[in-house]
Parts: structure tokens; C-alpha cells; sequence
């Protein structure tokens, strides 16, 4: 019966086959192609995964016939037999989805020994040691990964022969206590089991490819997959591969490595390798391995090999290489290679320097870049310029300075982050089962493990400081405190990491801003030259304004005033200002604030030019500039229990009285935007005012300014005309004073739905438009966005009811068709009408790309996103034009 083609032998397969055969087997497929020393192999693909799942765990028929036949098609090729008494031939069993998800699901070496069988392999090496080594190996893996059984139950073990014996390593110990450490071994898996440890060898194989297609499944890899937004569906393959033996002998050993510093991208070779030693030993924190570089001296041929294979992966790759590889008797073999992940840093060097080298074009090296991503480099740093008073140094395994509060295992750091606490997760190591405390951490230090262990990648993957294999700190979890020598450092304590030099401090240390690398900055060069959006930034300050110039903004999108009357020596002044009871007293007030925002303008037009600068007239309720009514009334009271002053004590009722008349039901929809510039003209004239009398003194400095002035929370264009003809009736009394015409326009915000529908009747009179996002997301869907990021978005998120936080990655479907249909209304009605975003979304890459396809002029963020959105606009250009 001929049956659909489930295996495919390493020879069979390339590189572009990932979403039938996984990466790992593509790739392997890929490096045979190529003719690289690959051990053969064969993979069955996801396909028969998916169907054996959605079966109700049933191979599909014909698997195992083509898993068989495949096998034999091995035994040809090594001269060996699958389970022969005396040339028996050993395999892995490797899972493999089409996304690499490291360490989340599970491997099998060793495969194919039994009692038989090992005896065999011991004769045909003439090593005993190496043979009773392996078999132990496969029967704790076997036992953990395929029978569920606890590893650290067959550590103790080991651990107990190691004692009784003396030893430090595990290769030390001798064949003769390797067969009563596999007896126990057997022992424990009879009891645990109820049954003894599988010696068919076909059994064994069955059994584990069931575990690897039931590990798509285990909680990690579900975790994993929701964390990185991996589709549940995609399933994984399972590679089964002739075993190359690392623990065979002193020019034997497995290593990992990076083409380049995973860390900063620099061109050099980078990784570890653990001599006399098999699989995840030199991830798992047994021994510490050594450097790369020293193979040069231990094995100098097989580290020329490797360079040579090294380059050689990454010409045809031509992107940076992790790596996995074993040392067979001074023989490379390759047993992975994947794309490997890396940090901001790294990921920006690497991709400018291959454009150098002549790997890659400029837009090769711009699509490189993760936009996203990129907001590492934008993070803090250690200030170096501080003696610092390190208490321990470690390995700096992920860039970047993370302060918080120690804390010992990842479900309180959860429960501490989610809460908004700065947490430090202190572990001896971490595992899988680590990450969601790893989520809500800071930073990550750990006692054990190298550059390569789960801690360092999981964080370099996350862009979150790490420091690792810090021996100099030892651990007390039930005491919940570690030590260095002397020192204890206590749950709950702070710490600094600096995960960029390894240093360990007690407390918070200085830390500062970061700086722009040349690559970065020749990334943001080539970005400009491709994008079509401007970039602006969000900037209420001339300090802001300044930051954001030198990350590359060509003016601001928006200017909220709001945050200029919050300020100390303003604030009595605007609340004598709400709270005055005739236009005169109004006035006198607004005379006086008039000084402070004409300083306002004047700083952040001249910080800005000759950019434009969009300043938005005053938007929030009023209310917000007033005490909070709980504080005022226990103040009365206290000032009645007191005996105060009867004429104190009245002054504080009223102001009780005016903030009860200002409370609102529901002050987002309520008392704001232009409706308060309705309500109280004077407050807008004012500010218009302030506008341009500092745009008048900066035309006597000879300073060029644009001022783009902004109506909010605009519904229908007669509100616009009335405050625009207050506006202009402003400018006509200020350019008569002055004698001096000035540049400048008038527009609005596009927060309302209906705003956006009338967009043309609007655009009538407007100049230009700006998409308010954050008013726009919360009007449209409903959502009020205090209430909604609290209490539910988290719980829609979970239920997949959406896919997104609309406030931070642009509803297109919802929100997007309505700036769609603004945005085709408006153009009808002027066709060159100034278009932007300026809601958080401006700095969000989806949604800066959702904003080059309508065909906005430019999107606006923070300072801090700048060079996000800037990579992004490129991107959006790249993928869509
Ligand atoms: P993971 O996906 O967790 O990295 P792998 O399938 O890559 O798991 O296996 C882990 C390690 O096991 C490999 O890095 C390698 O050291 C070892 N290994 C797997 N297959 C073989 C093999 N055929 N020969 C020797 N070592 C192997
Ligand atoms: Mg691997
Ligand atoms: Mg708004």
C-alpha cells in the first residue's frame, strides 16, 4: 500500500523545507547538501506530528514502514545493525519544530543499547568506560524524557557513586561502578514504573518518537509558544541521527558556538566546548567548559576544520551561525546549525559589518534588524564613570543595567513584577520552567552556567540584563538569602546587575542614558535614505525636544501644554484660574500664566527649528489641575478640629464646592479638548497668544520656526471654525503690535470616530490632521483605556478574543478603517493636506507600517522610539512598496 511520504532522509531535504521537516532537520538536510560532516540521518516530518495529535496519538499509516526502512537504508550506510549483538548502531532522537524553541523540547541520545548491546559497543571500542557511560546516559534520558521520571532522581545517584568514590567529574568513574550505577538505575525505573526498562530496541525508538511528538505539547513548550506568539498548530518533527560520540576520550568532545559574539556582534569565533563529554553537558552547568579559542591549542586540526566549516555555513547562510557540534576522536562533526539569536547590539553590528564585508545589501541589513528589538540599545547603562563597589562579578551573558529587589523563584517574581515591583531573579540556574518569573524580572543573575546556559539565552532573547555563572555567590533558597563570603544578601534587598561587564552591586548605582554606536547610526543613515515617513517626536519640553533631535526626529508631532500647568509655581495660578468667578478675575490669571508659556514656546520652537513644531492647545478636564477631593476634606476637617481660621476654613469649602461642580461621570468623554476652548475662550486665547508672541521674538533672534497650532478632541468642523476664528483674531492683534507676519497653521487632532467621518468637511478648513490613537483606540472600541489595560484586555489577551492591546499595536481592522476613511476623505478634499499619527502607536513598528501603507506623511512617538519607528518607516517601505 503506497502511503503518504512522511521521512525524508538528511540527503533528501534543504534548507527551504522548515515548515515540513522543522529547522533543526531542514538544516541538517541543508549542511548534508552542502557537504558538510553531518552523522546520517532522516527526519519524520510535522505533518505526520500533526496527524498523529489530532488522531488521538496514532501514527498515521506507513510512519513507522518509512521510519524502518529509513533505518535500514542507516545500517547500510554505517556498516552497523540496529540493535546487532556486536556492531550495534546507536542513534538521537531529536525533536525539531519549524521556529526554533530552544531547550523546550526533548533529546534522546544513545538510542539503541541495551544489555546486549552495550556489551557489544564496549568490545567493538575496547572501552568499557565509554559504552557503560553511554548506556547510563540513555537510560536517564529515556527514563526523564520518554517514562517522565524526575532527573534529579538519577543525578543523586551519580552524585552518591561520586562521594563513596571521591570523584569530581563523571568521566572519572570507572566502568565497574558505571554497571551497579545502571543496575540502580534500573532499579529506580522497575519501582517508579512497575515494569522493567524497555530491551527491545524497536520499542525504544517507537516510544520515543511518540515522547518527542507528545512534548509539543508539554507546558513549557505551550508557554514558549504563547510568550513568542508561535501558532499551536505547526507541530514538530523528529530527527533520527547516527550517534557521533564526544565521550569516547580526551580528543573527543561537544561544543556550541556563534560565528559571531552573539553579545556584541563582533567577528569572532564564540562558544564553549567540554572535552570527554556528550550533548547538553556543556549547557548544563556540570563542568565549566572552556573557551572556544583553546581548541586551538587542545585539537589545533579540528579547530581549523571548524573555522573553515564556520565560515563556510555563514557565505551560504550569510547570516550569523549557531552552532552545535561534536568531536569524535579528533573527527568535527555538525550536528545544528540555526540563525542564532542575538542582542540589539550584536544584531545592529553584525548586519552593518556584512554589508561591509559584501554578504548582504543595505536593505538585506535593514529588514536584518528586529524594529522592535532595537529599544535595547535605547536602554540604560552602568555609569562607568562611578567607582563602583562591586560585591561579585560574573559572566556578562546580556547587555544592559537592571536595579530591583532580589528574589528567589520565578512565581513570586512574577506576582512582584505584574504588580509593577523592579524584581532581580537570583537562581543558582535557570530552566524552562523559569521563564514567566523571567518575563516580569528586571534582570536575571545566576551562580552556574556559562555564556551559552539557558539563563544568558533566554535573556539576550528577551533584551533583558543578565549576569550568569556568578560562583563567587552562593545560595540559600529555603533561607531565602544568598552570601557572598561574609556579605548576605536577603529576599527583598536591592541589587544592580550590569550585565554588559558581569558586576554585581549592592543598592541602586548611577546609571545613564545610552549613546548611538557608529553601525547604529549608519543603520538610521540607510534608514532615512529608504523610508517615506517623517519621523517626529512626542516632546513637551525643550529638553525632550533636544533628546529627541539626537535620536534622529525631524520635528515634533506633539507638544501637550497640559504638562506646563502642572508645574509648582504655576499650579496656585491655574487653580486661581478655574476656580475665578468673573472674566476679569479669568483674565488676570491667564495674564499671568501668559509669561510662563510664551517661556514655553519659545524654548521648545527654538530647540525644535526649523522643524515644525505641532503644540496642542490645553485637553484634559480641568479637574485634573485641582486637589483630590478625599485630601481637600480631611483637611477641612482637620482645620475645624483645630480651631483654624474661619476665613482659611471658608476659602477650602469653596474650592470643595468648585471641584464637587467639576466631577464628572466620565470626565474621558466628558468637559475637555476644544469643548473647554468653547466654554472658556480666553484659555485657548492665551495660549494662541503665547504662541505668537515667542514666535515674534525668535523671528527678532533671525530663529525660523513652524508652528503647526492643534484643536483636540474635534467632533465637528463648527467647533473648528469658531476656535479657529478666536485664533486668528489673536495673530491679527499680535502681528499689529509687532508689525511681523508669521508662518504657521492650523489643524486638528483625529481622536473622535466622527471626526474621522467628517474628515472632509473638516479638511475644508484645517491644514493638517493628526491621528490621536490612544483617544481614537479607546473611542472606537469602547475601551476605557484605565480601566480596560487593568481589568480585562489582560483576560482577552489570555482567551485569544484579540490578538493585541489595541493601545499598543494599532487596531487596523477597527480603528485603521476608520483613518483609512479619513484619510481618503480628506486627501478628496485637499489633496496635499499634512497627515500624521501621534498616539503611542507612532512608535510602534506594525503599527508605523499600518501608517505608511494609508499614506500618512509621518508618524510621531517618544523621544526613546525614535530610532524604533525610524527602522521601522524603512521596513514598511522595504515590505510594502
Ligand atoms: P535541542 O533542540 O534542545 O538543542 P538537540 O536535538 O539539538 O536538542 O540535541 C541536544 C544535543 O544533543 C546536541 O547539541 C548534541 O550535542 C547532542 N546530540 C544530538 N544528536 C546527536 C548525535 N547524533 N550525536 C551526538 N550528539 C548528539
Ligand atoms: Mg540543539
Ligand atoms: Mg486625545
Amino acid at each position: 500500500m503506497s502511503s503518504k511520504k512522511y521521512v525524508y532522509l538528511f540527503e533528501e531535504g534543504n534548507s527551504d523545507m522548515r515548515s515540513l521537516l522543522g529547522g533543526k532537520g531542514a538544516n541538517l538536510a541543508e549542511m548534508t547538501r552542502i557537504g558538510l560532516p553531518v552523522p546520517p540521518g532522516f527526519t519524520i516530518n510535522t505533518e505526520a506530528c500533526n496527524e498523529y495529535l489530532a488522531s488521538g496519538y496514532e501514527f498515521p499509516s506507513g510512519v513507522l514502514d518509512q521510519v524502518f526502512s529509513a533505518l535500514s537504508q542507516l545500517e547500510a550506510h554505517t556498516g552497523k545493525g540496529f540493535g546487532q549483538k556486536d556492531n550495534p548502531l546507536l542513534v538521537s532522537v531529536r525533536s525539531g519544530a519549524a521556529v526554533s524553541m530552544p531547550g523546550m523540547m526533548d533529546t534522546i541520545l544513545n538510542l539503541g543499547l541495551n544489555d546486549e548491546t552495550v556489551q557489544g559497543l564496549a568490545q567493538l571500542t575496547g572501552d568499557e568506560r565509554f559504552a557503560y557511560d553511554c548506556y547510563r546516559r540513555f537510560i536517564q534520558m529515556f527514563s526523564n524524557v520518554v517514562l517522565e521520571m524526575e532527573h534529579n532522581q538519577f543525578d543523586e545517584i551519580v552524585e552518591k557513586f561520586k562521594r563513596k568514590l571521591s570523584l569530581i567529574f563523571d568521566y572519572e568513574i570507572p566502568a565497574s561502578e558505571l554497571k551497579q550505577i545502571i543496575s540502580e538505575y534500573k532499579l529506580l525505573v522497575r519501582q517508579g514504573k512497575g515494569s522493567d526498562f524497555p530491551q527491545d530496541v524497536k520499542e525504544q525508538l517507537v516510544l520515543a518518537i511518540k515522547a518527542v511528538f507528545n512534548s509539543w505539547n508539554n507546558q513549557r513548550a505551550i508557554v514558549y509558544r504563547r510568550l513568542n506568539k508561535i501558532d499551536d498548530n505547526l507541530g514538530t518533527a523528529v530527527n533520527i541521527q547516527c550517534m557521533a560520540f564526544g565521550n569516547m576520550g580526551q580528543d573527543c568532545g561537544t561544543g556550541v558556538a556563534f560565528t559571531r559574539n552573539p553579545s556584541t556582534g563582533e567577528r569572532e569565533l564564540y562558544g564553549e566546548f567540554l572535552v570527554n563529554a556528550q550533548g547538553e553537558d556543556v549547557v548544563a552547568g556540570i563542568r565549566t567548559p572552556m573557551p572556544i579559542s583553546r581548541l586551538q591549542e587542545e585539537l589545533p586540526s579540528v579547530y581549523q576544520q571548524f573555522l573553515d566549516t564556520c565560515q563556510k555555513l555563514e557565505n551560504h547562510y550569510r547570516d550569523l551561525q549557531d552552532i552545535e557540534f561534536t568531536v569524535e576522536k579528533g573527527t568535527l562533526y555538525m550536528l545544528q546549525t540555526r540563525n542564532g539569536k542575538r542582542t540589539a547590539r550584536a544584531s545592529v553590528k553584525a548586519a552593518v559589518d556584512m554589508v561591509s564585508e559584501g554578504l548582504i545589501s543595505k536593505n538585506e541589513a535593514l529588514l536584518r534588524v528586529d524594529a522592535e528589538q532595537i529599544n535595547q540599545l535605547l536602554h540604560r547603562q552602568v555609569d562607568n564613570s562611578v567607582k563602583l563597589d562591586p560585591i561579585a562579578v560574573g559572566l556578562p551573558a546580556s547587555p544592559g543595567a537592571a536595579c530591583g529587589k532580589v528574589i528567589f523563584d520565578a512565581d513570586m517574581a512574577e506576582k512582584l513584577g505584574e504588580a509593577g515591583e523592579k524584581v532581580v531573579l537570583v537562581r543558582s540556574e535557570t530552566t524552562p520552567d523559569d521563564i514567566h518569573g523571567i518575563i516580569y524580572a528586571q534582570g536575571v543573575l545566576t551562580s552556574r552556567g556559562g555564556m551559552t546556559s539557558h539563563a544568558a539565552v533566554v535573556a539576550r532573547g528577551m533584551g533583558k540584563p543578565c549576569v550568569c555563572g556568578c560562583e563567587a555567590i552562593k545560595i540559600d533558597p529555603p533561607g531565602k538569602c544568598f552570601y557572598i563570603g561574609e556579605l548576605i544578601i536577603r529576599e527583598g534587598d536591592t541589587i544592580t546587575i550590569d550585565g554588559a561587564t558581569g558586576r554585581v552591586m549592592l543598592g541602586e548605582v548611577p546609571m545613564i542614558e545610552p549613546t548611538l554606536s557608529d553601525e547604529f547610526e549608519a543603520l538610521l543613515r540607510w534608514a532615512d535614505e529608504t523610508k517615506r515617513l517623517a519621523v517626529r517626536a512626542n516632546a513637551d519640553t525643550p529638553q525632550d525636544a533636544a533628546r529627541a533631535r539626537e535620536f534622529g526626529a525631524k520635528g515634533i508631532g506633539l507638544c501637550r501644554t497640559e504638562h506646563m500647568f502642572m508645574a509648582q509655581e504655576r499650579l496656585p495660578i491655574v487653580q486661581e484660574m478655574i476656580l475665578a468667578e468673573s472674566l476679569e478675575e479669568r483674565e488676570a490669571a491667564l495674564a499671568r500664566l501668559l509669561e510662563f508659556q510664551r517661556d514655553d514656546f519659545y524654548g521648545i520652537l527654538k530647540a525644535m527649528a526649523p522643524y515644525p513644531v505641532t503644540i496642542r492647545l490645553l485637553d484634559p478636564p480641568l479637574h485634573e489641575f485641582l486637589p483630590d477631593k478625599e485630601t481637600l476634606l480631611l483637611e477641612i476637617a482637620d482645620l475645624k478640629y483645630q480651631n483654624a481660621d474661619h476665613l482659611v476654613i471658608m476659602g477650602k469649602e469653596d474650592l470643595l464646592k468648585k471641584i464637587e461642580s467639576l466631577s464628572e461621570a466620565n470626565p474621558m468623554l466628558g468637559h475637555r479638548g476644544c469643548r473647554l476652548g468653547l466654554t472658556f475662550p480666553e484659555i485657548y486665547r492665551m495660549q494662541a497668544r503665547a504662541v505668537f508672541e515667542a514666535m515674534v521674538q525668535l523671528r527678532q533672534e533671525k530663529v525660523e520656526t513652524l508652528a503647526e497650532i492643534e484643536i483636540p478632541l474635534v467632533m465637528d468642523v463648527a467647533e473648528f471654525v469658531y476656535l479657529k476664528g478666536e485664533i486668528l483674531d489673536v495673530y491679527e492683534e499680535v502681528k499689529t503690535g509687532s508689525g511681523v507676519e508669521l508662518q504657521f497653521v492650523l489643524g486638528t487632532m483625529l481622536e473622535l470616530p466622527r471626526a474621522c467621518i467628517v474628515a472632509d468637511e473638516l479638511a475644508a478648513e484645517a491644514e493638517f490632521f493628526s491621528f490621536g490613537t490612544n483617544d481614537l483606540t479607546q473611542t472606537t472600541l469602547g475601551f476605557s483605556r484605565d480601566d480596560a489595560e487593568g481589568k480585562f484586555i489582560p483576560v482577552y489577551l489570555e482567551k485569544k478574543i484579540i490578538k493585541d492591546n489595541p493601545f499598543a499595536v494599532l487596531d487596523r481592522k477597527g480603528v485603521g478603517s476608520l483613518m483609512r476613511i479619513a484619510e481618503e476623505k480628506a486627501r478628496g478634499a485637499k489633496k496635499n493636506i499634512l497627515m500624521g499619527i501621534c498616539g503611542e502607536h507612532g512608535g510602534d513598528p506594525s503599527s508605523v507600517e499600518f501608517c505608511h501603507i494609508i499614506g500618512l506623511d509621518y508618524v510621531s512617538c517618544s523621544p526613546y522610539r525614535i530610532p524604533v519607528a525610524r527602522l521601522a518607516a524603512a521596513q514598511a517601505k522595504l515590505n510594502n512598496d
